[in-house]
């Protein structure tokens, strides 16, 4: 088997086996073969991880963040040496291709570990309050064990995105791995371990929403951060809140992406492609209602249909190949779905909307999708398709294209291309969404805080202000008198 790992899971810095869990097969999204069989965790593997991660943490705690950063930094030092080995790993996991992988999945978790490990010793201070005579401090305490529950579109960045400011802010964590994508944090527990993580910090279990509440409702457990669907987000959050943990959501979206008539039209339509295409339009803040305002909607169009039509759909592993297939063929079906009922209810299918020919009968391969004259009622335009189907969507004016991207339950993200500086900082402005670009879309290094709000979740992951949700602040009164009662 291609990508047979050791055993399912990663617990105390060792691969273990429970052959009580019940079996699962990694498939190869291009081809529908088995590249991997696995096993589920059962209760007892559960209680393995969140132990050994309770037995480590205290230690790691106790050391300087510079040390742990350097530990992480080495880390991110492994991931970069081996990129082409965890970019076809990647591959095979997701089918993404290879095009993409090598320049966006384990860089982007390495970037995140040297993130992390580089301002653990800088980012992790407190405060010292000066009360007079007396005096307080703050410290930046770190949570305890923390679960990672990931969703499968970026099997490894999510892995990094949780497990770096996790560690360096002196955190264990136990990662659960979609079910559908679960090799690649397995990968990066191993690369930890030889980079000198000491064992039980970083913990990978496997298993799907059966087991994902065994985590969430575990009471040694002090924080869940889940990447995946609103209805999941939901349903962890209610869990999380019956013992009150910390949470942070990275849900989905049906993000907003609005060009108007000044905008530099090639640019707004690389932009709009990247925000639907890119990984198959699996990609949780894609830009997928394009409002493009009236008079440059045919040339908008017209150019956008040109450069999708000629995207290479292919062999995953070919490094020509831009588009690969879905993660699944539940995915795909889903999707197909969608692109029916947006016929059905009167969208005009501009290019795709079918699987194409030429590629492998079991691979879960489908066009890139546009549709246009879309309408806000339209299913396609309301809710998350997560495949590559792209709703344009035409206006008049500012205030009434604010309004309509904002009339959702979704606020990931946004996107603006115009070339008036005014206009593009007053319309960020007022868009409901945790991330947003100008004159470009899908951009997220880890300087940059990502994150969404109302349904698409809270908390913060990258940048500084993901150490918050990693650590508690600690608050320290220091009486430098005697203790006055008035008894
Ligand atoms: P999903 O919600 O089906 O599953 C996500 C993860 O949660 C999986 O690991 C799954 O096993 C687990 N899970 C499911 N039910 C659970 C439960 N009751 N308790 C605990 N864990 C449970 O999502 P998916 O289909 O894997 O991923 C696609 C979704 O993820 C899309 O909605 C997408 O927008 C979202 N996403 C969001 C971001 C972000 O950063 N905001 C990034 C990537 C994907």
């Amino acid at each position: 088997m291609k990508a047979q790992p050791k055993a399912s899971h990663f617990i105390d810095g060792t691969y273990v086996e429970d052959m009580e869990g019940a079996p699962f097969d990694s498939v190869y999204p291009a081809t529908g073969e088995v590249i991997a069989k696995l096993r589920a965790a059962t209760p007892t593997i559960v209680e393995m991880a969140v132990a050994a991660a309770k037995r480590a943490q205290p230690e790691w705690a106790a050391i300087s963040p510079t040390a742990r950063g350097r530990i992480l930094k080495r880390a991110a030092e492994i991931m970069r040496a081996r990129n082409r080995e965890l970019s076809e790993l990647e591959t095979l996991d997701t089918g993404k291709p290879i095009q993409e992988t090598i320049v966006a999945d384990p860089t982007s978790g390495a970037d995140s570990l040297e993130f992390f490990g580089g301002i653990a010793p800088a980012a992790l201070n407190g405060s010292h309050i000066p009360l007079g005579g007396d005096f307080a401090y703050t410290k930046r305490a770190p949570l305890g064990v923390c679960v990672g529950i990931g969703a499968w579109n970026y099997p490894q960045q999510i892995a990094c995105w949780k497990a770096a400011p996790a560690l360096a802010a002196g955190n264990a964590m136990v990662f659960k791995p979609s079910e559908m994508t679960p090799l690649g944090a397995l990968k990066i527990a191993e690369i930890l371990i030889e980079a000198g993580l000491p064992k039980g910090l970083f913990n990978v279990i496997q298993g799907d929403r059966a087991t994902g509440p065994l985590l969430v409702n575990h009471p040694d457990v002090a924080k869940v951060s889940l990447t995946g669907s609103v209805p999941t987000g939901r349903k962890v959050a209610a869990a999380a809140a019956g013992s009150l943990k910390h949470v942070t959501m990275e849900l989905g979206g049906k993000s907003p992406l609005i060009v108007f008539d000044d905008a530099d039209l090639d640019s707004a339509v690389s932009g709009a492609m990247l925000g639907n295409f890119y990984s198959t339009g699996q990609v949780c803040s894609n830009g997928t209602r394009v409002f493009v305002q009236k008079g440059i909607k045919d040339e908008f169009l017209s150019r956008l249909k040109a450069r999708t039509e000629k995207i290479v759909i292919g062999d995953p592993m070919d490094e020509a190949t831009q588009l690969g297939p879905m993660v699944s063929k539940a995915q795909r079906a889903k999707v197909l779905e969608y692109i029916a009922k947006g016929q059905a209810e009167g969208a005009r299918l501009v290019t795709g909307g079918a699987i194409p020919n030429s590629v492998p009968a079991e691979g879960t391969y489908i066009q890139p999708t546009v549709f246009a004259d879309v309408t806000d009622r339209m299913t396609i335009a309301r809710e998350e398709i997560f495949g590559p189907v792209m709703c344009v969507l035409d206006f008049k004016g500012e205030d009434e294209v604010i309004a309509r991207a904002n009339s959702t339950e979704f606020g990931l993200s946004a996107g603006v291309f115009t070339a008036d500086i005014a206009r593009a900082h007053r319309v960020v402005d007022r868009l409901e969404a945790g991330t947003l670009w100008i004159n470009t879309y899908n951009l997220c290094p880890v300087e940059i805080p990502f994150g969404g709000s109302k349904q698409s979740g809270f908390g913060r992951e990258n940048s500084v202000a993901a150490l918050e949700h990693y650590t508690e602040l600690k608050t320290v009164y220091v009486a430098m008198g005697t203790c006055e009662a008035p008894y």
